[in-house]
């Protein structure tokens, strides 16, 4: 196999803090892989910034011409959220040429000394390979639980994605050229990687601290990420709602049975507020629960149906 050109593509958000310092570190960690022959020369970095407020689009561009291109990068219009930053990212670098893709985070914190074991296993004729987090450490226990929990849930729903799965991943050409089939407005990478079939592998990795800033994704992003993730998935919520369904009935017919012979054995008796009360209650909760699910698959289905662009390129770096 020839020397592969390796492409870097990172979803920037409001990094300015950690842009110098991680770019630095990956020109060196690029510019040793060059070296010692693992990949070409002509490999480089895409930056993808996702409509940040502050200076990190003017960090990319004096990248950009520092290093005479070996710093790519595109703006988008505004804020698209991660998912589509890093679709971008993989489309829009590919115009450039390149024979492999790593997505990473602008923190750093998924160790980018793996670069090379992810290469190593893309040699070894994997399309798509995975990084896996060993721990959630450096995750506060709001989120670690939070997350820990949806990838029980999308388990349980019948998407196998590997517990503690990142958007750390290596994929090839031949694998952008068929991710650009999937359509899909609100797209979800870590299942849709998973469904594509083709050779995997996995490399797992430690988690570091951010070294600056604050995390970008906000309990509501990470919120919309895991509904959007489990919606445009698995229709399971669904077949849940039709099971309540068919219970509760199940169990009026039941109650309603037993209301009959109580008034024919002349058992019947006024009292029965409470039992009401608990019915009434349990059954409208579980209403509104299920018009809820039905309404996220309804939104699913509205926002596919305009098939608006994912996302709006205002400016490019070659
Ligand atoms: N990010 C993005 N758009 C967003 C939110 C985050 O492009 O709307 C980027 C962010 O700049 C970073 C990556 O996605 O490169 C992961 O975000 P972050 O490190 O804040 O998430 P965490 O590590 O806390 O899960
Ligand atoms: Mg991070």
């Amino acid at each position: 196999m020839s020397v592969p050109c390796l492409a870097i593509v990172i979803p920037c958000y409001n990094e300015e803090e950690c842009l110098d310092k991680t770019t630095l570190r990956l020109l060196e960690v690029l510019s040793n892989l060059e070296q010692s022959n693992e990949i070409s020369g002509n490999s480089y970095i895409f930056y993808v910034n996702d409509g940040s407020k502050d200076r990190t689009w003017e960090i990319i561009e004096k990248f950009n011409k520092e290093t005479s291109g070996k710093v790519k990068g595109l703006k988008f219009s505004k804020n698209f959220g991660n998912q589509k930053a890093i679709l971008a990212g993989l489309f829009e670098a590919e115009k450039y040429g390149a024979d492999c893709y790593i997505t990473l985070d602008a923190d750093l914190q998924q160790d980018e000394n793996k670069i090379t074991e992810f290469i190593q296993k893309y040699k070894e004729g994997a399309q798509i390979v995975a990084g896996i987090r060993n721990n959630r450490k450096t995750d506060g226990l709001f989120k670690k639980y939070t997350a820990l929990s949806f990838y029980r849930i999308m388990n349980i729903m019948g998407v196998n994605i590997k517990i503690n799965h990142s958007d750390y991943r290596l994929v090839s050409k031949k694998i952008i050229e068929v991710l650009r089939n999937f359509r899909e407005t609100n797209i979800f990478l870590r299942g849709i990687f998973n469904e594509l079939g083709f050779k995997k592998d996995y490399v797992y990795f430690d988690v570091k601290e951010r070294f600056a800033g604050n995390s970008k994704f906000t309990i509501r992003k990470l919120f919309s990420l895991a509904i959007n993730g489990i919606t445009s998935f698995s229709v399971t919520p669904l077949r849940f709602v039709t099971f309540m369904g068919f219970m509760i009935s199940f169990l009026c017919f039941m109650g309603g049975i037993e209301t009959i012979i109580a008034k024919l054995t002349g058992e019947f008796m006024v009292p029965g507020w409470a039992t009401i009360m608990v019915i009434t209650g349990f059954i409208g909760g579980i209403q509104i629960l299920c018009i809820g699910i039905i309404g996220e698959y309804i939104g699913q289905l509205f926002q596919e149906a305009k098939a608006r662009p994912r996302y709006i390129i205002e400016d490019e770096l070659n």
